[in-house]
C-alpha cells in the first residue's frame, strides 16, 4: 500500500465480491488494491460448507473458495493491504480514504464491496457476553458447546445452518423463532425439522441472557405469544408468557446489516435499510460518478455468494469503463487547453 500513488481501482472488502471484483479488475491491467476490512474473506469465512456455487458438485468450503479467490485475484496483480475505510472523501478528483490507521489513500475508482455484518437482537446483557458463550458464528464458536443445551435466535437460513452445525457438538439445539412460519428455504428448513437433536420454540423471543464473562452463559429468559412477535405485544402491554431455560450457550442467526456507516457523510445514497443503493437498471454505479457498489453492501434480497461474485465482476468492468470514459475526457480538455493557450 502506497499513501502516495493515486490507485486506478481500490476496492474496499474483501468477500467474494471484492475478490471477484479484484480478479476483474486485476485481469484489466488496473492494477487494484483491495482494502481487506475487519473481516478479511468475509461471510464465506465463517461457514462451512457452500453448497451451491456453480462449478463444485460436491461442495466446497467457505474459507477454501475465499483462498482460491484470492489466488487467482494476486495472480492477475491485485494488491492486498489490511485496512478499515473509516472516513471517504467522494466529492474531490481522485478521492480520498482515511483507514481507521490513520493512514490515507486516493483512488480514481472505487468499488464498496463491504458486505454485511451480524445482527444482534437486543437482547439484555448481550453486550456483556457476546463472546462469552454468544455468538453470531456457529462454525468459529460451536466447539466450545460439546455436551451443552444451546439455543438458535432466528428462522432463516443462517438459524438453520447454525442449529444443524450445532447439532454436531451440543446435546440440544432449540430453534427459536418470533413467529411460527419460518422464513428459512424449503431444503434448508427441512434438515432442521428431520434432525433429531434440533428443536423448534415458535413465537418466541429472547428477553434476557443469563450468566457472567467468568461463567459463560447459564440460561435465557424467553418470552412468548400466541400471535408471534411476543417483545412487540409485550411492549404494547398485552400479555405474555415467560420461561427460565438452562443453557450453555446462546447463538445469534438473524440476519446481517450493511456496512455503509463510512458512506452516511458523502452523497452515495443510501435505503432506509442502509443498503447502498445503485443507479436504476442493469448497473453497479452509485449516485457519484466513479464509486461503485457489490455483493451484500447493495443487495437486500439475493445475498448469495454466486450473486455476489457476479456483481463484484459487474463493478469492475463499470469502473474500467467509466476510467477509459475518464481518460478520454481528461485527454480532449487537455487538448482544447493547449489550443486555447496557443491562440
Ligand atoms: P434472513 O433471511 O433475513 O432471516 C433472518 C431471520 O431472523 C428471520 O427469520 C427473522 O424473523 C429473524 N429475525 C430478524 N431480526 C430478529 C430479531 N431482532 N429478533 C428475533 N428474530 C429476528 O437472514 P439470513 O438467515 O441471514 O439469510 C440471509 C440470506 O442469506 C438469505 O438469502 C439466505 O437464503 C442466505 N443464506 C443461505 C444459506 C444457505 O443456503 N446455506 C445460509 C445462510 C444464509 P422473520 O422471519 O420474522 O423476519
Amino acid at each position: 500500500m502506497n499513501e502516495n500513488a493515486i490507485y486506478d481501482v481500490v476496492i474496499v472488502g474483501s468477500g467474494v465480491a471484492g475478490l471477484s471484483a479484484a480478479v476483474y479488475a486485476a485481469r484489466a491491467d488496473l492494477e487494484p488494491l483491495v482494502l481487506e476490512g475487519p473481516e478479511p474473506g468475509g461471510q464465506l469465512t465463517l461457514t462451512t460448507e457452500v453448497e451451491n456455487y456453480l462449478g463444485f458438485p460436491e461442495g466446497v468450503g467457505g474459507t477454501e473458495l475465499i483462498q482460491r479467490g484470492k489466488e487467482q485475484a494476486e495472480r492477475f496483480g491485485a494488491e492486498f493491504a489490511h485496512g478499515t475505510v473509516e472516513d471517504a472523501t467522494l466529492e474531490t478528483r481522485p478521492f480520498e480514504l482515511e483507514l481507521s490507521s490513520g493512514d490515507a489513500l486516493r483512488a480514481r475508482a472505487l468499488i464498496v464491496a463491504t458486505g454485511a455484518s451480524a445482527r444482534w437482537v437486543g437482547a439484555e446483557n448481550e453486550d456483556e457476553l457476546m463472546g462469552y458463550g454468544l455468538s453470531t458464528c456457529a462454525t468459529c464458536d460451536g466447539a466450545f458447546h460439546r455436551g451443552d443445551d444451546v439455543l438458535v435466535i432466528g428462522g432463516g437460513d443462517s438459524a438453520m445452518e447454525e442449529a444443524l452445525f450445532l447439532a454436531k457438538f451440543a446435546d440440544s439445539v432449540t430453534i427459536v423463532h418470533r413467529r411460527d412460519d419460518l422464513r428459512a428455504s424449503d431444503i434448508m428448513a427441512r434438515r432442521a425439522r428431520e434432525h433429531e437433536t434440533i428443536e423448534f420454540r415458535w413465537n418466541t423471543e429472547l428477553l434476557e441472557i443469563h450468566g457472567s464473562r467468568d461463567e459463560g452463559v447459564t440460561g435465557a429468559t424467553l418470552v412468548s405469544h400466541a400471535d408471534g412477535y411476543p417483545t412487540e405485544k409485550l411492549a404494547s402491554g398485552a400479555d405474555v408468557e415467560y420461561e427460565e431455560v438452562d443453557v450453555g450457550g446462546i447463538f445469534y442467526g438473524v440476519g446481517h446489516d450493511p456496512n455503509t456507516a463510512f458512506l452516511e457523510d458523502t452523497a452515495v445514497e443510501l435505503a432506509d435499510t442502509r443498503h447502498l443503493l445503485t443507479l436504476e437498471g442493469m448497473t453497479t454505479e452509485t449516485a457519484v460518478a466513479g464509486v461503485f457498489g457489490a455483493g451484500d453492501v447493495m443487495d437486500p434480497d439475493y445475498r448469495q455468494a454466486v450473486t455476489s461474485a457476479g456483481t463484484g465482476s459487474m463493478a469492475a468492468l463499470d469502473a474500467e469503463a467509466w476510467l477509459k470514459e475518464q481518460a478520454v475526457s481528461d485527454a480532449r480538455s487537455h487538448a482544447v487547453g493547449e489550443i486555447e493557450a496557443d491562440g
